[in-house]
């Protein structure tokens, strides 16, 4: 039998408030970040109604561009942690996925989506 390097019933608890935290939070961000795109979408029809020479334009296309990155960003965040509150009780969940050593417990409290060790990481 290979040594026990998953957690502890207390630690993979820790980890489980961590993600459903941060899982709170990633969908929060999401919510918000669509109600802003939503928001600047809305302003640059208005101004292009207004004047379709608006120096604003570009503005609005780079402020679309940083808020849509950062939308795509919160969904990917959020599909991530749903995965690892799903596989947490999963025999292997703690382990590294790419040495297979131990993630280790602050690591995954800290970081709950995170899938490989700190070394690995790197
Ligand atoms: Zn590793």
């Amino acid at each position: 039998m290979p040594p026990f390097q998953g957690l502890t019933d207390v630690e993979r608890e820790s980890v489980r408030s961590a993600l459903v935290t941060e899982l709170a939070r990633a969908e929060e961000q999401t919510v918000s970040l669509s109600r802003q795109f939503d928001d600047i979408v809305g302003a640059a029809e208005l101004s292009n109604a207004d004047d379709e020479h608006d120096p604003e334009g570009t503005t609005i296309a780079f402020e679309r561009s940083q808020v849509s990155a950062l939308l795509d960003q919160a969904i990917r965040d959020v599909a991530a942690l749903q995965r690892t509150l799903a596989g947490l009780d999963d025999e292997d969940f703690g382990i590294c996925e790419q040495c297979a050593g131990p993630i280790g417990f602050e690591r995954l409290v800290a970081l709950p989506a995170t899938r490989r060790c700190v070394e690995c990481a790197r």
